[in-house]
């Protein structure tokens, strides 16, 4: 095997044993990331130099615990190459959030994940492309340039995080940040066939996030394996008190969690979820991992969440509600881009949204200040929150009688580049599956559970309550460590 295409467990095993180096790894995945980038096109900024800087001192760290003995204190991601969605600053890189408005800006700060990440001495590859804004499913909002799925390049990897989803499918990282506000760690993760976990609302630091929807954006993992995303959340995972919605419960240990054992655990299936007009080859998939759950001994429940088709709706009132407030500080003064030949303060900041935004922003930003207009708030703003409180408590009731619910990611594989950008409509129902989660605050994973007819991965999601994802964890790698669908490997 390549040293690309390692697992994090297993290049933790391997530079721990002293059988490679952080800089021959990071080397060979910058060796990739130069063979295939160029199609899969899912970084935004490499930052080589420093990366083999950083993999010098994880290694001479390495070197100074072995020779104290202090080997087995060595944090899991020392020396390992990640890649970070280009909406997560890190202090002194630019963070552009996939939009021209901050083409130029070099936050002067670090995100409390990216600093965990540091304090563990991972290495930094690069920072990875997403639609703008995190508004999108396909990447292809990207002020920039579309990802493309590395199963089928002429296919859109998912979005809004489908840069990270594509780097860890391609072997161009060996893991990635994501953020995920309606689906967009889980929604990539499925259409690239990877592990992606979105966890509790509060359960990683939003501090350095660049805010899309506040009440709904979390920060999540995408991974080769269950393993290593329950190995990225722990690294990532705690309170901040820079982050006011950050919630002081303590981090457990996830790998743990890992037993591969669910003899007994209550997995729902809700009866909403396999909807009309679902790709066949996704709910034949689905169902059969959730008969394998079966075999392996898990009770299956069925359970409903009535309010499940208000989501959309719901979601496109909050968010961009949300958004079109989170949005009105870039005004061409404070951040990033400004018209140059303004002649007032008001043309300046006119023009400079206009120039700077794209066209789904400027969607957004339209909507939520519409929603939010006197006169039409309680009609729609509020009325989404009490809708809102409903779908949450469809999950407490599920909650309460079983420990996990199993359902799709997403209603389709991956489409094809191209087919949905005019119609947002159709774009946004590819989040169907997975909006919920952000509305109630829970957790969930998507992992890879079959190929549809063409070849293109399928996700299973497995959803959790607040604070659930031990068992979330746990569910998922008794899945992935009895199946192989993992251990496929796109054709790039
Ligand atoms: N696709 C959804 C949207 O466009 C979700 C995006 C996200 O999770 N950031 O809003």
């Amino acid at each position: 095997m390549s040293l690309r295409e390692l697992t994090i467990h297993e290049a933790h095993r391997l530079l721990r044993q002293g059988e490679i180096s952080s800089v021959e790894l990071t080397q060979a995945l910058l060796d990739r990331i130069l063979a295939v980038d160029n199609e899969v096109k899912a970084y935004l900024c490499l930052m080589p130099e420093s990366a083999l800087e950083e993999a010098q001192q994880a290694d001479a760290a390495i070197a100074a615990a072995r020779r104290e003995g202090r080997l087995q204190e060595l944090h899991p991601l020392t020396g390992i190459p990640l890649a970070i969605k280009d909406i997560i600053c890190v202090q002194g890189v630019p963070t552009t959030c996939g939009s021209r408005i901050l083409e130029e800006f070099i936050p002067p700060f670090e995100a409390t994940a990216v600093e965990k990440l540091w304090a563990a001495r991972a290495v930094l590859l690069g920072k990875t492309n997403c639609d703008e804004f995190a508004m999108g499913s396909s990447t292809e909002n990207s002020a920039y340039f579309a990802t493309r799925n590395p199963w089928d390049l002429t296919r859109v990897p998912g979005g809004s995080s489908g840069g990270s989803a594509a780097a860890v499918a391609a072997d161009e990282c060996l893991g990635a940040l994501g953020s995920d506000t309606g689906g967009s760690v889980r929604q990539p993760a499925s259409l690239c066939g990877v592990v992606g976990l979105k966890p509790t609302y509060g359960r990683v630091s939003r501090y350095g996030l660049v805010a899309f929807a506040s009440s709904l954006d979390q920060i999540g993992v995408l991974a080769k394996d269950v393993a290593d995303a329950a190995l990225l959340l722990g690294a990532i995972a705690g309170y901040d008190w820079r982050d006011s919605t950050s919630v002081d419960v303590p981090v457990p240990d996830y790998v743990a969690a890992l037993d591969g054992e669910v003899r007994g655990l209550r997995v729902g299936v809700p009866r909403e979820y396999f909807i009309e007009g679902m790709q066949p080859a996704v709910e034949r998939a689905v169902r059969a991992a959730i008969e394998h759950l079966a075999g392996l001994g898990a009770e299956i429940v069925e359970v409903s969440l009535p309010h499940t088709e208000y989501a959309l709706p719901v979601y496109y009132l909050i968010a961009p509600a949300e958004a079109s407030a989170n949005l009105a500080r870039y005004d061409g003064v404070k951040y990033g881009y400004r018209v140059a030949d303004a002649v007032d303060l008001d043309d300046a900041t006119r023009r400079t949204r206009q120039l700077g935004f794209g066209a789904e922003v400027k969607r957004r930003i339209m909507l939520g200040t519409y929603a939010l207009s006197a006169g039409y708030y309680d009609a729609y703003y509020l009325r989404a929150q009490r809708v809102r409180t409903l779908i949450k408590r469809d999950f407490d009731e599920a909650f309460a009688r079983v420990e996990v619910i199993a359902c799709p990611t997403s209603p389709t594989t991956a489409f094809r580049l191209g087919e949905k950008v005019d119609d947002p409509l159709q774009m946004y129902l590819s989040d169907v599956f997975t909006l919920s989660m952000n509305l109630a605050g829970i957790c969930g994973i998507s992992i890879p559970c079959g190929f549809d007819e063409e070849g293109l991965p399928v996700g299973l999601q497995i959803m959790g309550p607040a604070f659930g994802e031990e068992a979330v964890l746990r569910a998922a790698y008794a899945y992935e460590r009895s199946t192989e669908w993992h251990k496929r490997r796109p054709p790039l």
